[in-house]
């Protein structure tokens, strides 16, 4: 298949490179290269025959009519996005520009490449999306989003995704568009960028600094390994029912307290400190306006019809991601420069 992917040198589109290179398919990789990418996240695959790389931007209609038109994709992968929660409270505007305008212009796009080519069926547009767009769960462990869960967005962020939701969804009801929509729960593992809770927490634990814990530490993510998701993708792509939403989770609920003891526990064992535990460093900081308590994914969809599982525990997954960022300190540490990292942002309330 020759596949469109929108924000391959990110975090998550860069997982999708790099597997649909290796199960043989034909990537462009179509990415503005904002302060959150990377060429280094696909340099593995950028000398592959059937890598190409376009550096657009989903705001600019006449570079997406090109690029469709010159490399005739059966599909788009939209992962495109604007995706720090906490960056959307300090500044929402880009959010609604790239998320939501962004989305149009690129459905609009794809609506008239898809009709140019005689509105194939095989065509796909699949849009991936968070599971915040539901908003905030109790911690009644036997409640979990499903698809049917009303939106119920409360940052800037997840409201600017909910309304790329929508508009896909609009596509394919009006114009017939054949959309796949997924939404997933937290992500973690090589290449995330150094600003999100994971990689900070390696990363300052390692600089012996502080590891910041949002308020008590007790909001519940889902944590989903980023190469367990590209794989749930590329399935969602190939065999999801058309206009049909999946949720992709990780089986893995834990609070953000228990995720920071656990990465502490493994850095212990792989570079313990001269004395203590970095668990020592942990430190309880202002919590983030409007912080949903809880998220949980109910798989019984995906795993029903598609017959996906994650294929690791959380404590798996993070052993991984430590050693990765142990041994890839060239990749990290010019990323640390970039504008925002490394500082608190997004307590404006
Ligand atoms: P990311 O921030 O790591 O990467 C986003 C990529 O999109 C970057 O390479 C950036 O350059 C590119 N981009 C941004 N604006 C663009 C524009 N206007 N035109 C073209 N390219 C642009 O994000 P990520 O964590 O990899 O997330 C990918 C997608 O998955 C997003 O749509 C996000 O909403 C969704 N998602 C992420 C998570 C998560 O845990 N990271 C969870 C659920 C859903």
């Amino acid at each position: 298949m020759r596949i469109l992917v929108t924000g391959g040198a990110g975090f998550i589109g860069s997982a999708v490179v790099r597997l649909a290179i290796a199960r043989g398919h034909q990537v462009v990789n179509l990415d503005a290269l904002t302060y959150a990418a990377c060429l280094d996240n696909v340099a593995s695959v950028a000398s592959d025959p059937g890598y190409a790389f376009e550096h657009a931007d989903i705001r600019d209609r006449a570079a997406l009519d090109r690029i469709l038109a010159a490399h005739q994709p059966d599909a788009v992968m939209h992962l495109a996005a604007e995706s720090h929660v906490d960056r959307s409270i300090d500044g929402p505007g880009a959010f609604i520009d790239t998320n939501v305008t962004g989305t149009y212009h690129l459905l609009e796009a794809a609506r008239k490449y898809w009709a140019a080519q005689g509105r194939p069926a095989g065509f796909r547009f699949h849009h991936i999306s968070t599971d915040e767009v539901f908003g905030s769960l109790p911690a009644d462990p036997s409640v979990k989003f499903t698809e049917d869960t009303p939106y119920d967005p409360r940052s800037p962020y997840s409201a600017s995704k909910a309304a790329s939701d929508h508009l896909v969804r609009a596509w394919h009801e009006t114009y017939g568009l054949p959309v796949v929509l997924t939404n997933c729960s937290n992500n973690y593992g090589p290449y995330h960028f150094p600003e999100k809770l994971v990689p900070v927490i390696i990363l300052n634990a390692l600089a012996g600094k502080a590891l910041p814990v949002y308020g008590d530490g007790s909001n519940i993510r889902d944590w989903l390994y980023v190469e367990d998701h590209a794989d749930a993708l590329l399935l969602v792509l190939e065999r999801g029912t058309i206009g049909r939403s999946y949720n992709i989770g990780g089986e893995n609920e834990r609070t953000n307290l228990q995720l920071v003891r656990t990465l502490c526990a493994i850095l212990d064992e792989k570079r313990p400190k001269p004395a203590g535990s970095h668990a020592d460093q942990i430190t309880f900081v202002t919590d983030r306006p409007g912080h949903d308590a809880r998220y949980a994914i109910d798989p019984a969809r995906i795993r029903a019809e598609l017959g996906w599982r994650p294929s690791v525990t959380v404590e798996q997954g993070l052993e991984r991601t430590v050693q990765w960022y142990l041994d890839n300190e060239g990749w990290w540490r010019p990323l640390q420069a970039r504008k925002g990292v490394g500082e608190r942002l997004g307590t404006q309330g």
